[in-house]
């Protein structure tokens, strides 16, 4: 039977007015203003800045475990001096009566226990015996419960396991007990004479660390491998298992990991998922979850909740370009809410349905709706959180009888991390507790049919803010604002699939010839070489002709013949060759990625982003050269009239590195050419495919002959040629410190015949340190030094070759960080599941085994994991290594090894670490791991680097975003992908023409001119 919602609306609105009448007076304990909590709560919704450093500050709070650290943050927290600390946050540590010193130690104590006071408040227990007495009260008082672990991130196998181990103890520990439990409002053995009193829910992604959507098989069988001796355990029990939902990233493999889990013990029926309404998707997977249910006549479970990431959701989204997944209006996800509920509740005979909700309105659809299609009390349920809503749970405990509780129990370190979500789901102005218990909202309006609030909220809504961003006038028509080209959502099954699709396309096509490409015409040499797949050097990619002398005086002719024609193009149609080039790459994303897979083995998402930088830097720079392209004038003094343009200095030479092969190729490539320099380019050896792909850009975006010359070569044949030549104005060059700095030496040197002073634009080394505060959220931390370190295997210039951990956070992080670095995979770039993959190139695996050798001896190693020797045997593969015990002296502190090598270093002191990361001749990239406002500022700072990343990892720079460069010996020349970029391959130029002739002068608007 089906109901139409609006149709039940007076009844839903007259049962929700009863339950706040049964309620009134009553307010959940967060929101009870007699108490420390709901004071900070109180005064966190009056106060945004407070409420930021408030979660912030219960967030780092398990981390401070000594007074001096308490004190230093609770000052930097909340501004300074104890007079400056709110007065809310002093209660309770003033009515102790003490004065003087012992004050501020007093206050400290008070304000950390009142924090943890308040976390316990919405967990039942640290240990498994405290859950089991908190269970057993609950229980008392008529509420049914659902158990769940609180979890760290899990980085690793070990704590994967650790989890799993957490909860299998503490259903021993129930399992002592529950026989002893008699059953709710039943005088059998189930709750309410049909629910298992045991229920748990799991978190799935913390049963596996190597979960990702990019690979969706292998997370299905990690987690499902991890959560099935639980499984086992809850049906040894007669119990229920419920698997929550997480973040979207997890949603396919959970629902998948669910369905096998279901079909593998069929006659089981205690299983439940859940769904969140909030997601747009949720509808559609819901009703799949339901047809497959029939289909394969299996009775299932489902929780709806509206879901708890929604900002995490959203900025994620809004960082990624990604379209926001969630609803946006509040009320969309409370329509949608009861939408689903009302479609569960229409196939009841195949699927149990619990409510999770603590919204008075959405409580009362779902019993009305209950009450209209009759359905038997024995399939629905609801639930609440467990110290969120008393009263709610109190109210429906009286009319739905049937409500469990969500109870957490673990430690108090991902105890905070639950709390602080809590305390923003309760402070949101979207909260329903909030409008109710806080603002005291109408209930009229509580209770409203969600169609009509949004209805109305809509009507009122404020206009979007315009995006102020500039917008460039192109020869087409004005432009979009730059906007970074989004990296692959892998949650999308058409993504992941388009990855090996091009991969098999390409396969197909090797061992063709590469020729130069000069002056607009092919040309093939007699000299070649072949190019491989690093992770199986038997398979040739192709035959790369090599330019030799003759070649290279050829582009560069070509390219000077070239230059004065297209100096004088207009900077508009300069930078539309650039859209058009981008627009080619966005249409071809997945072949020029899958090329990088196997010419040098970058991950997917590795190779994805480099051809997203490539179409970044295009989209940028073509905007930069309108804005840089319009002359300025120069003062206004009348009878005169002063001019400043750029125009291109001449012939570029672009020598090209092969860890970044298509981004940075052509993000040197493309700011010479619009700025009117024609192009000699000479990609890496090892990447002279990918360095092709230019060619058919930009041959697709109608560039003129000779503006862009491919001639591939060999170094010790043409480089020093090239650098050399007379007719060459600038050369751009990304690679090591040493080339870089012999083609500063020798471009200095004027050859005859020469006519410029050469600019050199160099980006080189690195020897990029993170540092790990005694604070530090580790959880973020180990994953981001893990990937900073090891991601295309440390052959980044920012990759992070040094981790310098404090003190007193070593052994925790070090431990973290072995065990993660010990359970990633390794292998083929080409299989997602791998996290690491083989080096470029023989070449590069001597080197770095030469490095590890060093590290070797210089300090302790802690983990070196290799391939297996079936792959060691086909590819260009070197261990993953992190050694400890390394002080600055040692060269492997020092040198750049560009692969998956790290150092590790031990600080005493904030001050000493920041001290130990300066102590290179490189500045490239940083990154800092801290909760300490002051230490960031710090480092900010004196962390002396290109770019320094706070809170995140040192690699992924975006174009504009992050422009990225370094200093000292990292480079010469500006941040590529940023303003001043451009400047290097133009010459300023300024005309000034007198206007004034026999003493009369035309005046202009803009003139200084008498009023
Ligand atoms: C027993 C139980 C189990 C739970 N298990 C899970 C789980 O597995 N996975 C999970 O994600 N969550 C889970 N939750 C948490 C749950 O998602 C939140 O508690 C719930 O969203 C709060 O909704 P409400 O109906 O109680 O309150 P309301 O105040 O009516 O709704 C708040 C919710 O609305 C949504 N929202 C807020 N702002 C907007 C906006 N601008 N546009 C659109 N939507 C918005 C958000 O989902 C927010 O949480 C569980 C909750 C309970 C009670």
């Amino acid at each position: 039977m089906t109901v139409d919602i609006s149709t039940l609306d007076p009844r839903i609105i007259s049962l929700g007015k009863e339950f706040f009448k049964s309620i009134s007076g009553e307010a959940p304990s967060v929101f009870n203003k007699g108490w420390w909590t709901g004071k900070v709560m109180d005064w966190a919704m009056k106060n945004e800045d407070f409420k930021v450093q408030m979660f912030r500050f219960v967030d780092v709070l398990p981390y401070l475990n000594t007074s001096d650290s308490l004190s230093r943050h609770i000052e930097e927290y909340f501004a300074g001096d104890d007079s400056n600390i709110p007065d809310v946050l002093k209660w309770g540590a003033t009515k102790t009566g003490i004065g003087g010193g012992l004050v501020a130690k007093v206050l400290n104590k008070t304000i950390r226990s009142n924090i943890e006071g308040m976390a316990r408040q919405f967990i039942i227990g640290q240990k498994s015996s405290e859950a089991v007495k908190g269970i057993r009260k609950l229980r008392k008082d008529g509420f049914a419960f659902v158990l769940d672990l609180l979890g760290e991130a899990t980085v690793s196998e070990e704590e994967a396991i650790a989890y799993r181990e957490g909860y299998l103890e503490v259903l021993d520990a129930i399992h002592k007990e529950c026989a002893k439990w008699g059953a709710l409002d039943s005088s059998g053995d189930l709750d309410w004479g049909h629910a298992p009193k045991v229920n748990v829910a799991v978190k799935p992604s913390a049963f596996y660390s190597q979960s990702k959507p990019v690979s969706l098989e292998d997370t299905v069988q990690g987690m499902m491998e991890s959560i099935e001796p639980v499984y086992k355990k809850v049906m040894d029990m007669n119990g229920f298992l419920c698997i929550d939902m997480e973040a979207l990233k997890y949603k396919e493999p959970t629902i998948e990991m669910y369905k096998r889990l279901r079909k593998k013990y069929p006659d089981y029926p205690h299983l439940g998922i859940v769904y969140q309404s909030y997601l747009k998707c949720t509808e559609g997977d819901v009703r799949e979850m339901l047809d497959w249910a029939r289909a394969e006549n299996l009775p299932i479970s489902i929780r709806l909740v509206k879901g708890a990431y929604w900002d995490f959701e959203t900025v994620i989204a809004k960082q990624n370009d990604w379209p926001v997944p969630v609803f946006t209006n509040k009320p969309e996800s409370d329509i949608a809410f009861e939408r689903i509920s009302k479609m569960i509740l229409e196939n009841q005979d195949i699927c149990h349905y619990a409510c999770a909700s603590h919204n008075i309105r959405s409580i009362s659809a779902v019993m009305e709706m209950a009450k209209e299609m009759n359905v038997p009390d024995e399939r629905y349920e609801f639930q609440v959180l467990y110290g969120m809503a008393e009263p709610v749970r109190k109210g429906l405990r009286n009319v739905a009888k049937r409500v469990r509780l969500y109870c957490p129990y673990g430690d108090l370190i991902p105890g905070m991390a639950y709390l602080v979500r809590r305390l923003l789901e309760n402070t949101a102005n979207e909260s329903f507790l909030k409008q109710t218990f806080a603002d005291e909202a109408d209930v009229d309006i509580l209770l409203e049919n969600p169609e009509k609030t949004l209805e109305r909220e809509l009507a009122n809504k404020p206009e979007p803010k315009p995006d102020k961003r500039p917008r460039y006038k192109g020869v087409n028509g004005e432009l979009e604002p730059f906007n970074n080209f989004p990296p692959s959502d892998f949650t999308i099954k058409a993504e992941r699939e388009a990855f090996p699709e091009a991969v098999a396309k390409l396969r197909n096509g090797f061992g063709k010839q590469y020729p130069l490409f000069i002056n607009g015409q092919d040309v093939v040499t007699s000299d070649t070489l072949e190019t491989y797949n690093p992770a199986d050097t038997s398979e040739i990619i192709g035959t790369v002709c090599q330019a030799g002398i003759p070649e290279i005086d050829k582009a560069i002719t070509g390219a000077k013949e070239a230059y004065l024609k297209w100096r004088d193009v207009s900077p508009r149609e300069r930078a539309q060759v650039l859209l058009d080039a981008a627009k080619y790459c966005k249409e071809n994303i997945y072949e020029l990625s899958a090329l990088q897979v196997l010419e040098v083995g970058k991950q997917w998402d590795q190779a994805q982003g480099d051809v997203a930088e490539a179409i970044d830097f295009m989209e940028y720079y073509a905007r930069e050269m309108i804005r840089l392209g319009d002359p300025k004038r120069m003062g206004n003094a009348p009878g005169e009239f002063s001019q400043y343009f750029y125009q291109g200095k001449g012939v570029a030479a672009v020598i090209a590195p092969w860890n970044f092969p298509f981004a940075i190729s052509v993000g040197m490539v493309s700011a010479a050419i619009v700025c009117g320099c024609p192009v000699v380019y000479k990609p890496s050896g090892l990447s002279s495919a990918i360095g092709y792909g230019l060619v058919e850009m930009f041959k697709a975006a109608g560039l003129p002959e000779g503006v862009f010359n491919y001639t591939p070569g060999r170094g010790s044949v043409m480089g020093d040629y090239l650098v050399d030549h007379p007719d060459i104005a600038v050369i751009a060059f990304t690679g090591s410190m040493e080339v870089g700095l012999r083609i500063q030496e020798r471009a200095a040197k004027v050859q005859p015949g020469q006519e410029h002073c050469k600019r050199v634009i160099a980006e080189m080394g690195g020897k990029n340190a993170i540092i790990i505060d005694d604070d530090a959220d580790l959880d973020e931390a180990v994953v981001g030094v893990l990937y900073s370190a090891f991601g295309f295997q440390g052959q980044k210039c920012s990759a992070c070759s040094r981790v310098i951990v404090l003190d007193p956070i070593y052994d925790r992080f070090i431990h973290r960080l072995k065990e993660a670095a010990q359970s990633v995979k390794l292998g083929p770039s080409e299989n997602p599941e791998n996290y690491m993959g083989p080096v470029v190139d023989k070449g590069a695996q001597k080197n770095v085994l030469n490095y590890i050798e060093i590290a070797e001896q210089e300090g302790q190693v802690l983990v070196k994991r290799e391939v297996s020797e079936d792959l060691k045997a086909k590819g260009c593969y070197v261990p993953m290594t992190i050694v400890e015990g390394i002080t600055k002296e040692h060269r492997i502190a020092q040198e750049e090894v560009f692969g998956p090598v790290l150092s590790v270093m031990r600080a005493g002191s904030f001050d000493e670490a920041v001290d130990i990361a300066n102590s290179t001749k490189f500045a490239l990239t940083g990154a800092v791991y801290s909760r300490s406002p002051k230490h960031l500022e710090k480092a900010a700072k004196d962390f002396r680097v290109g770019n320094l990343y706070l809170n995140k990892a040192s690699v992924g720079a975006l174009v504009e975003r992050h422009s990225f460069g370094g200093f000292k010996m990292s480079g010469v020349g500006s941040k590529s992908g940023g303003p001043d970029y451009l400047l290097q391959f133009m010459d300023p130029r300024l005309v000034c023409e007198n206007t004034m002739r026999r003493g009369f002068a035309p005046i202009s608007e803009d003139d200084d001119w008498i009023a």
